[in-house]
């Protein structure tokens, strides 16, 4: 196996930040036949990532953690500066976590001179996010195929929380030939029922309370609907609940089909309804969604 550059002492877990190490890694991984998944992130990891790590390694030999803050995916307004960063912490969560490479590119590794290729997805990267984000899946396509392409898993695993992202993701893999199985992992929540999330470390305290309401306003809802209640009396009953709960503003609330996403009839459901939230308070945009 090739040596890999131990640049994070005293931790034991490999960091490898190009292509050629970390292919050469899992080279040597496959000379042994062993399997490999891979679990993509942003780093600033929290319980929902390491459960992902945890499904990871019950499905493969070996696990590659990839941390990238991929610049193509936040608009010139959004929060990529601040994001937030915290590669020693990750690393130390990664080691007890029992992960057997972390895999962090530099921008310029990722998008070298004169870079020029995107993959766009379309139908499902449409709605939702893809309206409130219109540059969001192109650039989470494309980080995510090279990032396959790179390390070459079996398996990756992606989290449900973001549910229309690891729909758009299977759709790519499906219409490439992409030679890896993509899983889901259900959402991580604090107690609450908040979904874990990096950006929830925005949250002021007064803030954070309020976020813990919008589970139980989707909970509500999700419920009527699955009583047989109307589609737009829910959708139009929890809109208000989150206003007058002090969310600041909602980009969606709304029952989608649970595969192709695509919009439901206003009546009661009929097919698989999954219900997908995305809302502010102050600067912070929190997303949720539940069957
Ligand atoms: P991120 O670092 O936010 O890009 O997320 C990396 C991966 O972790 C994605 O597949 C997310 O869907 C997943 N993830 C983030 N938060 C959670 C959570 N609360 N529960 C499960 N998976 C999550």
């Amino acid at each position: 196996m090739q040596t890999v550059t131990m640049d994070q002492a005293p931790t034991t877990l490999p960091i490898v930040r190009s292509v050629a190490d970390l292919r050469g890694v899992v080279a040597g991984w496959r000379k042994g036949g062993l399997s490999v998944a891979l679990v993509p992130t942003m780093g600033a990891l929290h319980e929902g990532h390491l459960s992902l790590v945890r499904l990871a390694k019950a499905k493969a030999d070996r696990v590659i953690v990839t941390l990238f803050v991929n610049p193509t995916q936040f608009a010139p307004h959004e929060d990529f500066d601040t994001y937030p960063r915290s590669e020693a912490a990750d690393v130390a969560l990664l080691q007890e976590a029992k992960c057997d490479l972390l895999y962090a590119p530099t921008a310029e590794v990722m998008y070298g001179p004169g870079f020029a290729t995107s993959i766009s997805v379309s139908g499902v990267s449409a709605p939702l996010d893809g309206l409130a984000r219109p540059h969001f899946f192109g650039g989470v396509a494309t980080v995510v195929a090279k990032l396959l392409i790179q390390a070459g898993p079996d398996v990756a695993i992606f989290g449900e929380k973001d549910y229309q992202q690891l729909q758009v993701i299977k759709r790519m893999v499906a219409d490439l030939d992409l030679p890896v199985t993509i899983l889901g992992a259900p959402t991580a929540r604090a107690k609450d029922g908040l979904a874990l999330s990096s950006r929830n470390a925005y949250l002021s305290p007064a803030q954070r309370k309020v976020a813990g309401q919008l589970n139980v306003i989707m909970a509500k809802a999700a419920e009527a609907v699955a009583r047989g209640g109307a589609i737009s009396d829910a959708e139009s009953q929890g809109y208000a609940a989150l206003l007058a709960e002090g969310f600041d503003r909602i980009d969606y609330f709304e029952f989608r089909d649970a595969t192709d996403l695509s919009r439901l009839g206003p009546g009661p459901a009929d097919g698989e309804p999954r219900l997908f939230a995305a809302v502010w308070l102050g600067k912070t945009r929190l997303i949720d969604n539940r069957s």
